[in-house]
């Protein structure tokens, strides 16, 4: 589904975030992509996402580049794209139903389809009963979770989630990250950025260990470990 080849990403000053980036990534997996603040984790995610571009190499996603994805079609492109941040990034004056459904409303979506996703995706991540509480009024585990909801309510094919547990207590960490291994169970492909060894090797999936913007290891039921 998505692939990387021979991908560099140099930032101004001839820094280079990524160098040597060969990587494939299956429909339908879980793949977490570790390593140290700086090796280049969010930058993987920010070219899937087509956030940035790569300065050597090429990205495919189900088999175009993402070069040829022009500025038209970059939200055709990312409406594939579920994402989810450290920070949750919620709207503070919105409930949490309310911020699951603007993502709908800005598209344009009706209503009646609105009052049917909503409630559902948010069962789905376990706020079937948090439905009118606003972000304050909720745990940061639970700010997460209506985060994911909002990420999934689009139905994507890929949910990229940078540092999720990242604000995290461990207790919350785990189920934010059950949750994720449910969601994959469900069908989406999952790709996370995660310094949390804990959850990542509770998850017991795919590991991509990245040092220094290269990739030293690529384990398929992998551990965070140095290789
Ligand atoms: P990680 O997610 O693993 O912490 P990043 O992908 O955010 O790493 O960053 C990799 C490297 O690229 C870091 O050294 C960072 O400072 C640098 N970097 C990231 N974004 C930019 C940018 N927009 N401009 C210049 N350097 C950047």
């Amino acid at each position: 589904m998505i692939k990387f080849d021979n991908v560099a990403k140099i930032y101004q000053d001839d820094f280079a975030a990524l160098q040597d980036i060969n990587l494939e990534i299956k429909a339908g997996e879980f793949i977490s992509i570790v390593g140290q603040s700086g090796a280049g984790k969010s930058t993987i995610l920010k070219l899937i996402y087509a956030e940035e571009n790569p300065t050597e190499g090429q990205i495919f996603f189900n088999e175009k580049p993402l070069d040829s994805v022009s500025r038209k079609h970059i939200s055709e492109h990312r409406r594939n794209i579920g994402t989810v941040f450290q920070d949750f990034k919620l709207l503070p004056k919105k409930t949490a139903f309310e911020n699951v459904a603007y993502a709908l409303e800005v598209c344009g979506i009706s209503v009646e389809e609105i009052l049917e996703d909503v409630p559902q995706i948010l069962e789905i991540v376990g706020l079937g009963d948090r439905q009118t509480k606003f972000p304050h009024e909720l745990s940061g585990g639970e700010q997460q979770r209506v985060a994911l909801a909002r990420a999934l309510i689009h139905k994507p094919l890929v949910i990229i989630a940078d540092e999720p547990t990242g604000n995290l207590d461990p207790v919350s960490s785990l189920e934010i990250m059950q949750l994720l291994l449910k969601i994959n169970k469900l069908g989406t492909t999952v790709i996370l950025a995660s310094h949390d060894r804990d959850i990542v090797n509770k998850a017991a999936k795919r590991v991509v260990v990245l040092e220094k913007g290269k990739i030293i290891c690529d384990d398929v039921k992998g551990k965070y470990k140095i290789c």
